[in-house]
This record gives structure tokens, sequence and C-alpha cells, in this order.
């Protein structure tokens, strides 16, 4: 690697790198901060501040930073046999084992791994192969698929569709074809005034009955969903939604395609959230992110065995399923998923935050007693805080004020990265957290909140 100074760095990433997300009307000026190393919770920049990282990443990096297993198990894994294609009847012995192992951990009959490069990549490709499915079963015409409005399910072009946050559309086209269709988020904040939270429930399985009736049952071929939202702020459905939105599709022959991307591995205390919080099984379930920990990019779209089983019927003499990726079932990733496994099962990760992530949600409602904080939600170690302009009125700050953003540069002054999403924060600490680290987090959010009211009200 060449020589270079922090400012080298500064200047060349300016110049060259175009990062998710940017905001170019501050970019140019400001540049990035470089996290130069990590350890554990923590994570340090390029002067070696050292940060709580209350984002594992981005909901990623369950294990903590720098944990030596998942180094020996790449670079093992590395030296062993980096890399060979996966394609036709070619195999290797991570991918392999890391799929047994995921049947094993999941419900139901979800048994049959494909393996992309992470989350985005992981719809797109259920997507694909929901169509396909329903071609195979002589349905051509069950194509549409319903998602929610504020759900994020990632960046590719259909995925892109799929997600329901309204900011990230701008400037860009659709895919274009009319499969695609949103209903409401079950956000039980923004909820009618005076409904109750069952009656909201009620309402919005309607919503989706009806949608479906509107499109043709046999023109709708799936619906998908997180378990709890997570870019959208946070959302956890109310009460029984997820079993009787999976009931409607039960009911008129869609498949439920549940995005697990940031729910499983332990996010909820839980391999995965949907049988273990919600009831239900989904047909296709999706991961990626704690999947190895962060520690390399890996996605997965499993299939129950019943979807198998129709995609796998032979389709003529030298008929072949006609999609993959290059990477998919990379040796050296899933070998990094298997040692992700192996350390969560050793070290009682999921027990551990089936203790620690209610403590942190009853932590984090003291922030309740600020004006600006609406609402504060979440489930074990995902949560989420709302900024409101108007308590009472649950008014929102325009847009302009920027008023999460406000709070995450108050938090980083104060050694804490919490990830700012128009007005919400939203915290996905590393599952190794004790309730130290969220004391000190609650702790520095507090300082933060109360430092910036005064400029946001
Ligand atoms: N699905 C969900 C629920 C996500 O939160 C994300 C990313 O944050 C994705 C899909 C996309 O995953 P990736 O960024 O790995 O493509």
């Amino acid at each position: 690697m060449r020589s270079y100074t922090n400012a080298d760095v500064k200047r060349l990433d300016i110049e060259h790198f175009i990062h998710p997300y940017t905001d170019f009307a501050t970019f140019r000026q400001e540049g990035s901060q470089i996290t130069a190393s990590a350890s554990g919770v923590h994570i340090f920049d390029e002067e070696g501040r050292k940060y709580l990282d209350g984002i594992a990443g981005l909901w990623c990096v369950n294990l903590g930073h720098g944990r030596r297993e998942l180094v020996d198990a790449i670079a093992h894994q590395a030296a062993t046999m980096q890399y060979y294609n996966p394609f036709g009847h070619s195999t290797n012995v991570p991918a392999a084992l890391l799929a047994a192992e995921l049947a094993e951990l999941l419900p139901g009959s979800l048994n049959h791994v494909f393996y992309t490069t992470g989350g985005s990549t992981a719809n797109d490709l259920a997507i694909r192969m929901v169509h396909h499915y329903f071609n195979r079963l002589g349905k051509p015409n069950k194509k549409k698929i319903i998602a929610r409005v504020d759900a994020y399910h990632g960046s590719t072009y259909v995925t892109a569709q799929l997600t329901g946050i309204h900011a990230t559309k701008y400037g860009f086209d659709s895919v274009g074809q009319d499969f695609i269709h949103h209903i409401s988020a079950a956000n039980s904040y923004r909820r009618p005034a005076g409904m109750s939270e069952a009656a909201y429930c009620d309402h919005l399985v309607q919503e989706f009955e009806d949608r479906i009736l509107q499109l043709g049952p046999d023109n709708v071929a799936a619906f998908i969903a997180e378990p709890i939202m997570g870019a959208g702020g946070v959302l956890v459905a109310p009460d029984g939604y997820h079993r009787r939105m999976h009931a409607i599709c039960r009911k008129y022959g869609l498949l439920y395609i549940a995005d697990e991307v940031v729910t499983a591995f332990g996010r909820l205390g839980e391999w995965s959230a949907s049988e273990a919080l919600y009831g239900y099984v989904p047909d296709i379930m999706i991961l990626a992110k704690g999947l190895t920990s962060g520690y390399i990019p890996l996605g997965a779209a499993v299939f129950s065995s019943e979807f198998y089983d129709v995609i796998a019927s032979p389709q003529c003499e030298g008929g072949q399923l006609t999609l993959g990726f290059t990477y998919s079932g990379h040796a050296v990733a899933c070998a990094a998923g298997l040692a992700t496994i192996e350390t969560m099962k050793r070290d009682g990760l999921n027990e551990h935050v089936r203790v620690v992530g209610p403590a942190f949600l009853k932590a984090l409602e003291a922030l309740n007693a600020f004006e600006i904080v609406g609402d504060v939600r979440g489930s074990h170690l995902m949560c989420g805080i709302e900024l409101v302009k108007d308590k009472v009125a649950k008014r929102s700050f325009a847009p302009t004020v920027g008023s999460a953003h406000q709070v995450f540069l108050a938090c980083r002054e104060r050694g804490l990265i919490v990830r700012p999403i128009g007005d919400k924060i939203v915290l996905s600490p590393p599952l190794i957290f004790t309730e130290e680290h969220c004391q000190e987090t609650v702790r520095i959010l507090s300082e933060a909140i109360s430092a910036v009211s005064d400029t946001l009200l």
C-alpha cells in the first residue's frame, strides 16, 4: 500500500469515494471521519479518540470488533482455500456446513440456502425466485409483491422499490413495472388518535386483505416484511400482527418473505425472530449482516422445503436454475459465518441479549422526560427514539432541521456513535454490550439531547 497521511486519506476520500447515502451539500467541505481501529464495543478515529459503538457498525458487528475467533477462522480459510466457483456441482466445505447449520437453527422447513453477497442481493434474488416458482407452478400472472411504507429492503433496483422510505426515492426512477405495491407500516406511535392497539392491528390486517382483493389474489405472489422495521425507525408491530398477516397470506396463496437481515442472529435474543417471537414461519427468510457479524460480506435467502421442491423439480433436459453470483457461498465468508455461530453458542449470546436487552430499553425510557422525545421504543438490542417538536400533538420537526443529526453530532462529541435517520435515532449495539455500556449510552444520550434541545425548540 502507498504511504499516506490522514490528510491524504481525507482528500482522496473526497475526490474518489462515493459514499452510500452521501449528502453532497456538506461532504466536500466536511469530509469523512476515518475509523482507524476498533476493539470490542469501541471504535477509534484517526486521532485515537475512542467512541462507544452504539450501532454495531451498521446493525451488523454483533460479536463486537476485533474478535480473535473470527479473524483466525477467516485467516485459516483464506490460507486453505480462499475461493473456488460455486456453480453447478462445485462446492466448498464451509458453504455446505453453514447451509446445514442454518437449516438446523431456522424454524419449520427453512432448509435450503441460496448465498448472496448481502441483504439487497438476497432480497432481490428472493423476488426473482418467487416469480420463477409461480412460473413453474403454471401461475405466470401471480407476480405482484406487497411491501410496506417505511420498510427498508435494499439498494438494488428492485429492492429499492420494495423499500418504502419516501426520502430514498428523490430523483431515482422505479423499475417501471406495476408489480410492487405498498401498504401502511405498522407504526403504533403514529396510529390514528384514540384508536386502541388492538383496533389498529385489525385495521392494518384489513388493509392488507383489501389490497390483495383489489389486486386480485391470482396476481399477488408475496408479502415481504421485516419482523421489526429497522431503518424505518425501529417500528414494533402490534401484538398478533405478523401472525395474522401470515394467516392472510395462507388464505390467498401468497408467500411470506421475512426480511430478517437485522433481526436475526441475536439482535432480539434469538437466532431468528419470526417464529420465536411472533409465532409464524415464513416461506423465505432473508439473512445478512449478523450472519458473519459484519466481518465479511455475506447474505442468504433461505427457502422452505415446499418451495424448494417446486424449483428443484427437473425443468427439461439440460435445463438449469440459471441464476447465481460469482461469490455465492464464498468459502472465507462462510467460514466467518460458522465461526460467528460457534462463538454465539459458546458465549450464550442469545441468552445474554434476553437479559441485557430489556434492561437497555428500560434505561432508555428515562429519555421520555425530554420535551423533544416523542417516543422510545424497540425490543432487546434494537431500539429507536423519535424526536418531535410538539410532544402532545406528535408534530415532527421540519426535515431541514436535521434534529436527529444534531443529536448524533452531540453524542459523537461525547464519545458515543448513534445513527440518525430523519427525526429518529436508532441504536443497535454489539450483542456483547453490558449493563454498564447501556447506562453509559443513556447518560451520553441524555447529555446530548439536553445540549441540543434549546436550539431545536
Ligand atoms: N434488509 C434490511 C432489513 C436491512 O436493514 C438492510 C440494510 O440495512 C438490507 C435489507 C440491505 O442489506 P445490504 O445493505 O447488505 O444490501
